[in-house]
């Protein structure tokens, strides 16, 4: 059996001809850059999040990119992040000329950790305070703990700006003064929240494009001016800024699209409770399964509180399982196998010298499984049989 780590034939075949009616849409519009179906598409994921006012931006990496300008950060401030996510995370913080500090992860959620951050943030306190900005990850389509990093930026008087390119409408359970509990969406609880619509998320486009989200509305018409060369009006420059635009083509897809994200994110919460079935029934089951742990909050069954962007066990001999997975025509991945500080990159920087210990255990034994919503029942007890089989050999 071929069971592919994603398969985006079954959605593109039940959307085809609204997608094509979109596509043509903008065709005879003749209006190819910005226009009403970019500002048409920012409303609607505005909204959906529950975030003030989106923009849209040519990438997710584009929208962090973008969000740390706007924060004219300096060469020499430093931004607070996770050591564990894809390359972009970090990749923007230095092209601002800015350097990460990193604070490892949760070892169960695979997110930033607030403890790690406290002390790192008590420390900048007592060197001047060079940490300008905060960025968590809330990986794989679970939010970082948003309660207790708010909290934090807020004692120190720092922005967040939330990397939700995996976590377009996770939910956060937030504790209210009064003890009452009010979920949140990803992306709408710091300064801004970044969205990725690479086609491997879970709201993807025909390519590359991207969100920013923001409730302030003077940082908003900042951001605006900086997605385009930094001009206002036209011609005039103020600022430095780039081409981070959406297009309107990717735009009209995302609209026909958006609708069906809560069915989408239903139908992957669906296939991890089956995952979860499934191994619960093997004799000694050697694989530690994502645990989604905002599920016991209140509402939680009413809420996204995990959107499975991917799902990523961990295992022992990580790298024969992938192999063996591979050979029986199962596609799997690693998320990913290096640490940002270990990246070769970051070796001129001297990262290569610290320690990390969760996240370098978690890069030797995540490995993720295919979890898109078309997947069948079938298929997931085939993935589950290929791997008892490898730990029983
Ligand atoms: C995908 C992703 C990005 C970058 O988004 P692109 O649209 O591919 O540029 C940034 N951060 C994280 C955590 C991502 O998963």
């Amino acid at each position: 059996m071929n069971v592919p780590l994603l398969d985006l034939h079954p959605q593109t075949t039940a959307l085809r001809e609204e997608i094509l009616q979109a596509i043509s849409e903008v065709l005879d519009s003749t209006q190819y850059i910005l226009g009403p179906k970019v500002a048409k598409l920012e409303e609607e994921v505005a909204t959906y999040c529950g975030a003030g006012v989106g923009i849209g931006v040519s990438s997710g990496t584009d929208a962090l990119l973008a969000a740390l300008m706007a924060l004219e950060l300096r060469q020499g401030d430093l931004v607070l992040t996770t050591p564990y996510s894809f390359f972009a995370t970090v990749g923007a913080i230095l092209r601002v000329g800015a350097q990460p500090v990193f604070a490892d992860i949760d070892a169960e959620t695979f997110n930033i950790d607030p403890d790690k951050m406290a002390e790192i943030l008590a420390e900048d306190a007592k060197n001047g305070r060079k940490i300008k900005a905060i960025i968590p990850v809330h990986l794989f389509g679970q939010c970082a703990d948003m309660g207790r990093i708010m909290a934090l930026a807020e004692q120190y008087e720092i922005p967040v700006i939330e990397d939700a390119a995996q976590a377009i409408g996770a939910e956060y359970p937030l504790l209210e003064q009064d003890g009452t509990t009010v979920w949140h969406k990803a992306g709408a609880m710091g300064l801004v929240g970044c969205y990725s619509f690479f086609p491997s998320k879970n709201l993807g486009c025909l390519g590359d494009g991207g969100m920013i989200v923001s409730s302030d509305t003077i940082f908003t018409e900042t951001l605006r001016c900086y997605r385009n060369h930094g001009a206002k009006p036209k011609y005039y420059h103020a600022k430095i800024g780039g081409n981070f635009r959406l297009d309107p083509l990717q735009a009209a897809v995302l609209s026909v699209k958006l609708p069906h994200l809560e069915e989408w994110h239903k139908q992957r919460q669906a296939n991890s409770r089956i995952y979860h079935e499934l191994f619960a029934g093997l004799p000694d089951n050697p694989v530690v399964l994502p645990r989604a742990i905002y599920a016991d909050s209140p509402d939680a069954e009413s809420h996204n509180h995990h959107i499975y962007n991917q799902f990523v066990i961990r295992v022992p001999c990580r790298d024969a399982l992938r192999q063996h997975l591979q050979e029986q025509g199962v596609g799997c991945e690693v998320y990913y196998p290096v640490c940002l500080h270990q990246q070769d990159c970051m070796r001129t920087y001297g990262y290569n010298e610290i320690s990390l210990p969760i996240a370098e255990q978690a890069a030797q034994d995540s490995l993720a499984l295919p979890i898109y919503p078309e997947l069948s029942r079938t298929q997931q007890e085939y993935v589950v049989q290929v791997i008892a089989d490898f730990y029983r050999s």
